[in-house]
């Protein structure tokens, strides 16, 4: 049997999309293989939402150059615009180039090589390996956020029809998958673009009544769309998971008005009280850039008060990178040195992890439902519905239960403990 490679970075949408492309590489013969130069076809996933990913795109793609001889290289993920023509003169040994979410033109490419048989649905999921699936529900973004790459490279928002949604999650959940997670770039805006305007909370309502399933999550959410029906809608429906990514992205209003953000630092501080209201113990995610343009020391400083103040479970710090083409990198001058930059950063990091510590730590000794998701590093690992990734070892085989764990040992970004049973 022939084999293939994929390598993926960046987001959830991208390991979603790596999951599809491996399933028709399945589908058509070939086996997954850890190692490029043991494989006939290499793909690679590539996010180019901060230069540092970009950089480590490029060096893989060069990396691969030697090892070519024979293989088929393919490149998909940000990198790829409608240029295709500039990617072709940097990376001449690269075979194919699909824009993501394109895998009708992988399948294309192979058939025409009569390396697949015509005519195979290369969107159909038809293996998962894990108990827990992403599916996409809205790709592209309208927002234009003036840092950001992704609507230039995923184009405008785009739903998908909500009975088609509701069907894959009836067809995982028939073989085996008890857990999905509704992906998009702004999952809120789910829907607007569709006849009947059918909305997220209508979505989650319908996925919450498939029998079998037994997790909801979705991400990402955005602080200016999300209202207060999807909120009790969330705390209503029983499948619907404790666990939320909103990311703020800055605490100073002058800096959310130039990132263009569309809500302020007080209407996001609202929003979280509404969410902790309803769903008292939900985990919160974030995500958080410094050293935007003309950020100010005082105006940094307003970003970590209000990180020590709402006290997220889990923060994502980025520093700003400047991406061709955004109106941030046209009209704002990247003032901020990079030495600062990461200064800032580490500042976040390090207060994140004291939070981190002392929400995980108030965990220790209680037990917690976790559905294993499989093995690393010898010992079983899964999630609570709170997202958290507990660790445990038992002898018996796991994977896909739902058991409870008693936590014996807590750190920032993980737990560990003993089994106490089957929960379900
Ligand atoms: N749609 C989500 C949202 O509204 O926040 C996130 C999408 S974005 C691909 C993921 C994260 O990357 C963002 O939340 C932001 O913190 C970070 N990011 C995006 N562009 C960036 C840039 N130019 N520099 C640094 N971080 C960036
Ligand atoms: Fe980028 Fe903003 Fe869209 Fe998120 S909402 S993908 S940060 S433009």
């Amino acid at each position: 049997m022939p084999n293939y490679h994929i390598w993926t970075i960046g987001c959830q949408m991208n390991k979603a999309d790596s999951e599809q492309i491996s399933s028709y590489l399945e589908q058509i013969g070939y086996r997954p293989c850890p190692k490029p130069e043991e494989a006939e076809i290499i793909v690679l996933n590539s996010c180019v939402v901060r230069q540092s990913a970009e950089d480590r795109v490029n060096n893989k793609i060069n990396a691969l150059k030697s090892l070519k001889r024979g293989k088929i290289l393919a490149l998909t993920g940000c990198i790829v615009d409608s240029r295709v023509d500039g990617l072709r003169d940097r990376f001449p040994h690269v075979d194919l180039f699909f824009a993501p979410q394109a895998f009708s033109e992988l399948s294309q490419f192979l058939e025409d090589r009569g390396l697949a048989p015509k005519g195979l649905d290369s969107g159909l999921i038809t293996h998962r390996p894990k108990p827990s699936a992403f599916v996409n529900i809205i790709q592209g973004c309208n927002n234009f956020c003036s840092y950001c790459i992704v609507p230039y490279r995923r184009g405008r928002e785009r739903s998908r029809p909500m009975a088609e949604v509701v069907r894959e999650v009836e067809v995982l959940v028939s073989s085996g998958v008890t857990e999905v997670t509704l992906l998009g770039q702004n999952v809120d805006s789910f829907g607007h673009d569709l006849q009947a305007k059918p909305s997220l909370a209508d979505l989650l309502t319908e996925l919450n009544r498939i029998n079998g399933l037994a997790r909801i999550r979705f991400l990402t959410s955005h602080p200016k769309d999300m209202n207060s029906h999807l909120i009790e809608r969330m705390a209503r429906l029983e499948k619907v998971c404790e666990h939320l990514s909103l990311p703020i992205q800055a605490g100073d209003n002058d800096i959310l008005q130039a990132m263009r953000r569309g809500y302020t630092v007080e209407q996001y501080v609202g929003l979280i009280q509404r969410i902790r209201q309803s769903i008292p113990h939900i985990a919160l995610s974030t995500d958080v850039i410094v050293g935007f343009p003309g950020e100010s020391e005082g105006q940094f400083r307003k970003t970590y008060d209000l990180l020590g103040d709402l006290r997220f479970d889990t923060v994502h710090v980025a520093c700003y990178s400047p991406r061709q083409g955004t109106i941030a990198a046209r009209k704002l001058n990247d003032d901020v040195s990079a030495a600062e930059k990461v200064r800032r950063r580490e500042m976040v990091e390090g207060l994140q992890e004291c939070i981190a510590t002392e929400i995980n730590g108030k965990l220790l000794g209680q037990i917690v439902e976790v559905l294993v998701e499989g093995r690393e590093k010898g010992k079983w690992c899964g999630r609570t519905r709170t997202d958290k990734l507990v660790f445990f070892v038992d002898e018996a085989v796991h994977t896909g239960q739902f058991v409870n764990v008693k936590i014996e040992k807590t750190s920032p970004w993980s737990l560990q403990g003993i089994i106490a049973g089957q929960s379900k």
